[in-house]
């Protein structure tokens, strides 16, 4: 299989392997279920779902009008499959065809298939998981610094309380301003440091 082939309908899709309809590996969008059949895939499906009949796949009345072959960027030509009023575009070059979401359930039923799957869906790959952020050292021992100096500021600020609120002669030291002021810009400043880089999740 072609890694990474786009929807040719939907250009920034891009089609999902899977094996979901009668083992053969298929293309399929997770945006708009079309699927992208490469040259004898749907044969191969029609015949697996037939029993073993043959399936004529060549296009009825085909005009130049299709999607661009999501394969080889070729024009496909719009024609019908099996019946003129399935209109499917087929790519003349690789011999792809690509079926509509709705399309796949019709191809059936006008070759009188029942059973099986009348359409597959898949979901887009999980997109690779970020790593987990690294811890970066640096952050975290400015962290630590920040808890550290916010502990220190809240410590000061209490002991300068507790200065200024005990008596006089019950203490040996007088309460300095310049010393809580200090404590309080310590303290805010760890607490900011602590938050700094938790706005980054609201973006
Ligand atoms: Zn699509
Ligand atoms: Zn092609």
């Amino acid at each position: 299989m072609n890694p990474m082939i786009n929807c040719p309908k939907c250009s920034s899709e891009v089609l999902v392997e899977t094996p979901a309809l009668g083992n053969i590996p298929l293309d399929v969008c997770p945006a708009c279920s079309g699927i992208w059949f490469e040259k004898g895939e749907l044969e191969a499906l029609l015949r697996q779902s037939q029993g073993g009949g043959q399936a004529d796949l060549g296009l009825i009345d085909p005009k130049p009008e299709g999607h661009d072959c999501p394969a080889c960027k070729a024009k496909m030509s719009r024609g019908g499959l099996v019946n003129p009023l399935l209109l499917v575009d087929k790519c003349q070059v690789c011999e792809g065809v690509w079926l509509d979401a709705r399309e796949l359930a019709l191809v059936k039923k006008l070759l009188g298939l029942s059973g099986g799957e009348s359409g597959v869906n898949v979901a887009r790959p999980a997109a690779v998981p970020a790593a987990p952020e690294p811890r970066d050292p640096k952050l975290i021992l400015i962290k630590i610094v920040a808890a550290g100096c916010a502990i220190a500021g809240l410590v000061g600020v209490s002991y300068q309380m507790y200065l200024y609120f005990s008596p006089a002669e019950a203490v040996s030291r007088a309460p300095s301003i310049g010393r809580a002021v200090l404590s309080v810009l310590l303290f805010a400043g760890g607490v900011l440091a602590l938050n700094w880089g938790k706005e980054d999740r609201w973006r």
